[in-house]
């Protein structure tokens, strides 16, 4: 059954690129999903099943249906969440109107729903795109989400780099990308910096250097330094270069693929 399944990848390629519009394509579901939807069972379940093109042809409508389906669940659930998260970080001054414009914000960024093996993030619907090929399993509702916290550490990311390059980044202008851009030692953490300066430079190697990515600061903020009633501590951040030279060669390098830099697990 399972090399059944697996020989739908293809058909499932093929309805995916069918869509138009980006945003939809990227919330047809994830090919996890995909084997789950009441119409594509048929066509791999049964011993027997072995779908023609004219089969999968006939498919294709109610499949489509049921896709847009999940993509209005999951988009609802993230809405849901995202409102709630920012909701908690009081980060907004006014009641909500644009969701879509919610959704845009660098503080809305999600972590990978693959697990603690990919520190990648990116926002909605865009991290699905990521997850589809940095996973096989099947989402659930609630897979793709964020905290208050998250947002109040994205936040505190960005206003590490405005504060040694004000008005660099912005949350509703500044991009992923731009963020991957700033390097994968932009970033350190000042409460952290005496008791592992404590074993010397000397002792320095990748493994132990203080220095993050963006993402890997907001997971090291979320996993140290969120107990009860605890303030995130400063950020501080390093540019990659003076930030009077402009040349982003480097910055090119680590966005090659669509913006989305997959970080080795250890953080
Ligand atoms: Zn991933
Ligand atoms: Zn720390």
């Amino acid at each position: 059954m399972r090399a059944r399944g697996l020989a739908l990848k293809p058909y499932w390629s093929a309805l995916q690129s069918s869509i138009v519009s980006g945003d939809d394509r990227m919330l047809f579901p994830p090919f996890g999903n995909f084997l789950v939807l009441p119409s594509v069972s048929p066509l791999y379940v049964p011993e027997d099943a072995k779908p023609s093109q004219e089969d999968l042809q006939a498919a294709r409508g109610v499949i489509m249906s049921e896709a847009q389906a999940f993509a209005a669940e999951i988009r609802s659930a993230f809405v849901a969440n995202l409102v709630e998260a920012h909701n908690g970080a009081r980060t907004l001054d006014s009641p909500l109107e644009d969701v879509d414009k919610l959704m845009r914000l660098v503080t809305s960024a999600v972590p990978c729903p693959s697990g603690a093996y990919c520190s990648t993030s990116a926002t909605f619907p865009a991290i699905l795109d990521h997850f589809k090929v940095c996973s096989s399993a099947a989402l659930t509702a609630s897979s793709v989400s964020t905290s208050p916290m998250r947002v109040l550490a994205i936040q505190r990311v960005l206003a590490a780099v405005n504060e040694v390059e004000p008005g660099k980044v912005d949350a509703a202008k500044t991009l992923t990308a731009e963020l991957y851009a700033l390097g994968n030692e932009a970033f350190h953490c000042e409460a952290c910096l005496p008791q592992q300066a404590a074993v010397g430079p000397a002792a320095w190697s990748n493994a132990h250097s203080t220095k993050m990515g963006w993402t890997k600061m907001v997971h090291h903020l979320l996993v140290r330094h969120t107990m009860l009633g605890q303030t995130l501590p400063t950020v501080i951040y390093t540019p990659l270069k003076p930030p009077s030279d402009s040349g982003d060669a480097a910055a090119t390098a680590e966005t090659a693929s669509g913006g989305f830099v997959v970080e080795d697990a250890e953080s």
